[in-house]
């Protein structure tokens, strides 16, 4: 939780301070409340999902005083992220378990897939990488930096090699090596939108020869510092790629914790991991009420 500490205290100061005072609960004060969580990026429907909970609920006197209304405020917003709590379940079988990584470039992506193949790993899981974002040169060193620091194999072919040709030898080798896990990196930026979502779906064309039940987990990573941006980005790659999965970054450093009620409540879709820091052991997997507990507590 201290890593989030730095979220925490902007989230409480924005938006909680005023409710450890000792204010009368009335309209006025739920409606500075509704504000506040709009301004801390939680969203306008999970907002009015929320105040509707917390409205009928100081009606009906049901939550007197500004303790009580916490406490309410904090289950509801447990409740909103309870839905994608969802931790990724890697089963044993003999064939690797593919994870395609997906997002736009400075979310995170790469760091991420260092971090989860430490975690992995540690974990008792053989990991090897694709370094499948052959248009951006420095994500290929940056992956095979830190596959030699870690003892992780890395399948590259230099930038400018063909994405799908990439992911596809390394699935062929992980097959080949009785690797556990396979995480491929991919492309965040091409010369257009169109092109990076064709080849997208051309490396998960590819792979699905290899193996017609791969990708077993499609991850997107999204920076949490981006709000509603977040959410639009999501919202493309899903339609192309049909997401199993996301990461949501650098929530360690951001007034934005709130951004993750609205990806929840927009997209629904399993939040697996948080990244909370630049270092390798910067990863938790997510759970709803640390989460809360950790912004609102
Ligand atoms: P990519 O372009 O998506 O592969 O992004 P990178 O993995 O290179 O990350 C972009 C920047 O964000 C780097 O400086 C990372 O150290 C930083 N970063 C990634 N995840 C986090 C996080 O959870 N918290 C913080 N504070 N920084 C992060």
């Amino acid at each position: 939780e201290a890593k989030l500490s730095r979220t925490r205290s902007k989230f409480r100061d924005n938006l909680l301070d005023f409710m450890l005072g000792n204010k009368p609960i009335n309209a006025d004060l739920l409606e500075e409340l509704e504000s506040q969580l709009i301004m801390a990026d939680v969203g306008i429907e999970a907002t009015a999902r929320v105040m509707s909970v917390l409205n009928r609920q100081v009606s009906r006197s049901e939550v007197g005083d500004s303790t009580a209304l916490r406490q309410a405020l904090q289950l509801e917003l447990v409740k909103l992220l309870t839905a994608v709590e969802q931790p990724l379940e890697i089963p044993d079988s003999d064939s690797p378990f593919v994870i395609l990584v997906v997002g736009v470039n400075g979310s995170g992506k790469t760091t991420t897939i260092g971090k989860l193949a430490k975690q992995l790993q540690d974990g008792g899981k053989s990991v090897m990488l694709a370094a499948g974002d052959t248009f951006r040169a420095a994500a290929v060193e940056q992956l095979q930096t830190w596959g030699e620091r870690n003892n992780v194999p890395v399948i590259s072919q230099g930038s400018g090699a063909d994405s799908a040709s990439v992911i596809f030898d390394a699935v062929q080798s992980a097959k080949a090596r009785g690797i556990d896990v396979l995480i491929a990196d991919t492309a965040g930026r091409l010369h257009t939108q169109n092109n990076l979502m064709e080849e997208l779906q051309k490396v998960k064309r590819v792979i699905g020869k290899l193996d017609p039940t791969a990708p077993h987990e499609t991850l997107i990573v999204l920076d949490g510092g981006t709000g509603q941006n977040a959410l639009n980005q999501a919202r493309q790659f899903h339609e192309t790629m049909q997401l199993t999965g996301m990461v949501v970054t650098k929530l360690d450093g951001t007034a934005k914790g709130g951004v993750i009620f609205a990806i929840a409540e927009h997209l629904g879709l399993p939040i697996r991991f948080i990244g909370v820091g630049e270092k390798v052991e910067d990863l938790e997997v997510f759970e709803a009420e640390r989460y809360v507990n950790a912004l609102v507590s």
